[in-house]
């Protein structure tokens, strides 16, 4: 089987492709010729995943499955959300976003935050999503330097190093994309 995975992030495709059995052949949207934003502009995150997956089946005619991410500050009701990307300007700078949220929670107690991924999977004419989230919270300050985004401030619950500390392995047994890629794994097998 092949398959579309619409994203341009490198550090997605990795993660992803870890956790895909063998005989599904991962395409990225490189491979099949897009070059172009695909466009994200609904105001939730399953809204974005959709959005993203229909796109790329409308346009080019593939199956395809595209995940939207966002993070959710508890005392901050929910920032940046469905704005993670560009929090700090349409740079859409991770460390400028990272600056913006440790300077907004400076005077906060509750540093309680959660990710969560929505991926949405077009196959045989059908739509189908799949939710995977991690909860855990924001550190003082960054530290580490593997994964991206906001991965340097975020420690998932239970654990006392952040993301960008982890090994993608350690970071896909827990966290939100790898839970809700393990959901999308396990519908392509049974079907
Ligand atoms: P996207 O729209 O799914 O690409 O995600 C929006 C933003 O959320 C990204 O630009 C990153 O800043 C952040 N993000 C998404 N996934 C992760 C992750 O696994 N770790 C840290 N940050 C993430």
């Amino acid at each position: 089987m092949q398959l579309v995975f619409a994203t341009n992030n490198g550090n997605k495709l990795k993660e992803v492709q870890s956790l895909i059995p063998e005989h599904i052949q991962l395409l990225s949207l490189k491979d099949i010729g897009c070059f172009e934003d695909v466009p994200e502009t609904q105001l939730t995150i399953e809204g974005n995943a959709i959005q993203k997956a229909e796109y790329i089946k409308a346009q080019y005619g593939f199956d395809c499955f595209a995940d939207d991410t966002g993070l959710e500050v508890e005392a901050l009701d929910g920032e940046p959300g469905v704005y993670s990307a560009r929090y700090a300007g349409e740079q859409r700078d991770a460390h400028d976003n990272m600056d913006k949220l440790l300077n907004k929670l400076s005077t906060k107690e509750d540093r309680s935050a959660l990710f969560k991924t929505v991926v949405a999977l077009h196959l045989n004419g059908e739509l189908k999503t799949f939710t995977g989230i991690c909860r855990g919270s924001i550190s003082t300050t960054k530290s580490g330097d593997q994964g991206f985004g906001y991965d340097p401030i975020f420690k998932a619950m239970g654990y006392d190093k952040t993301f960008a500390e982890m090994s993608l392995d350690e970071k896909n047994a827990i966290g939100h994309r790898g839970k809700a890629v393990r959901l999308l794994v396990s519908f392509l097998i049974n079907i």
